[in-house]
């Protein structure tokens, strides 16, 4: 089998597996309680604070785990909201934002906020002018993701989050795509909420963590015990928290080496692509983006014939994002981005990932081009094009 899905989940890493696994059985205190195997735990879980705080340039107190992704950006956008309710009711995001975050903003609406979607550029990109132009009296925070799940475009968050220290506004960022593909520095990117992912770094799913900059002030979204400084009650996912700080150590260690090498396989991924392959669309931004993402717009036919294609050769990629590719709509990031419905149709996303191989990529760029030519040969649009010389 060849994934080319790392964008929608990682294989757990082998020495990640091998460190979590004593807290699913001999380690089964319950860091909340008082005897030595409790404190065992709730060793175990503060050091993974103090490393992933260290990784982020956060202190250990401004880390809270998190379920997942999505409930980190549930709690940063709705704790945040909630709050300060009473100050402003305005928010601020874009149109290509993770529907972890779009669906948030919605239901926040449905409670009386109003909100802004800012529309990218044709790739992918939102300005900190537009931002400025957004902004109002009433707004009370700004949420723009850090890297695009479907085309990978970075956005220019450090900038955006200068104009919102300037303007004493909120900036949370969704940084799950971006956890391993380039340094995520809080600092640096003048951010007071930042969620990020275990299983996008090859952790497993279901943990996730939130950084909140201290003095920022949020509603919990799950009331009960005070774990994780009274924000996120519920006992903790020890094995799941053990597991995302091995997760985040080997980044240390292999982070930049992988960037290095996936960058590599990615370009020739790409290049070998639109050599082989006659109107095909790159998606995203061609410089801005993060390293392990190829996506493209193949016209004429449907990105899920593409992906049944691949899937017969045993190869792994995604149509539209993973969590719309459920329904036959075009994804919501290509149609804001101005691509039209009949081209954002013919979607396809490969992303890379730590044991991505050489060889993997050539059977990749030996199977597609075939694939595509047999979905055009069976396509009304094709033929279309070929008779009026388009192509
Ligand atoms: C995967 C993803 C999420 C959601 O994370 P889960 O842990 O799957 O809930 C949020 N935002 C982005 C950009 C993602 O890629």
């Amino acid at each position: 089998m060849i994934y080319l899905d790392h964008a929608a989940t990682t294989p757990v890493a082998p020495e990640v597996f091998e460190a979590m696994a004593p807290y699913l059985q001999a380690e089964y205190g319950n860091p909340s309680s008082f005897y030595a195997l409790a404190r065992q735990a709730r060793g175990a879980i503060q050091e993974v604070r103090e490393r992933l705080a260290m990784y982020l340039g956060a202190n250990p107190r401004e880390i809270i785990f998190t379920g997942s992704g999505s409930e980190a950006d549930n709690l940063a956008i709705k704790g945040l909201a909630w709050q300060m309710r009473e100050k402003g009711r305005h928010i601020i995001t874009t149109q290509i934002e993770h529907h972890a975050v779009l669906h948030s903003c919605r239901a926040l609406e449905k409670q009386g906020f109003e909100v802004t979607y800012l529309q990218p550029d044709h790739f992918g990109v939102v300005t900190t002018e537009q931002v400025a132009e957004a902004m109002r009296e009433d707004t009370i925070l700004v949420t723009i993701m850090h890297s695009n799940n479907e085309v990978g475009t970075i956005e220019p968050i450090s900038e955006i989050g200068q104009l919102c220290m300037e303007r004493k506004v909120r900036l949370h960022t969704d940084a799950v795509q971006s956890m391993g593909k380039m340094p995520v520095k809080v600092e640096d990117l003048n951010v007071d909420l930042l969620a990020i992912a275990g299983h996008k770094f090859y952790a497993p799913k279901g943990v996730g963590a939130l950084y909140v900059r201290r003095g920022v002030k949020l509603q919990p979204l799950i009331d009960g015990g005070a774990q994780e400084f009274h924000k996120r009650a519920g006992t903790e996912n020890v094995a799941g928290i053990v597991a995302l700080g091995k997760a985040v150590e080997l980044l240390e260690q292999q982070g930049e080496e992988d960037v290095v090498r996936i960058t590599r396989l990615r370009d020739k991924l790409v290049a070998g692509i639109l050599e082989r392959i006659p109107a095909v669309e790159p998606t995203g931004h061609p410089e801005q983006r993060v390293c392990n993402i190829a996506s493209f717009c193949f016209k004429y036919i449907e990105g899920e014939g593409i992906l049944l294609s691949l899937d017969m050769e045993d190869i792994c990629v995604s149509s539209g994002s993973a969590c719309t590719s459920a329904s036959l709509d075009p994804s919501h990031v290509l149609l804001a981005m101005g691509f039209p419905h009949e081209i954002a149709h013919g979607s396809i996303r490969l992303s890379l990932g730590r044991w991505t191989t050489e060889a993997e990529i050539d059977r990749v760029l030996e199977v597609l081009p075939p694939a595509v030519e047999r979905l055009r040969e069976m396509s009304p649009l094709w033929a279309d094009a070929v008779a009026k010389g388009e192509v």
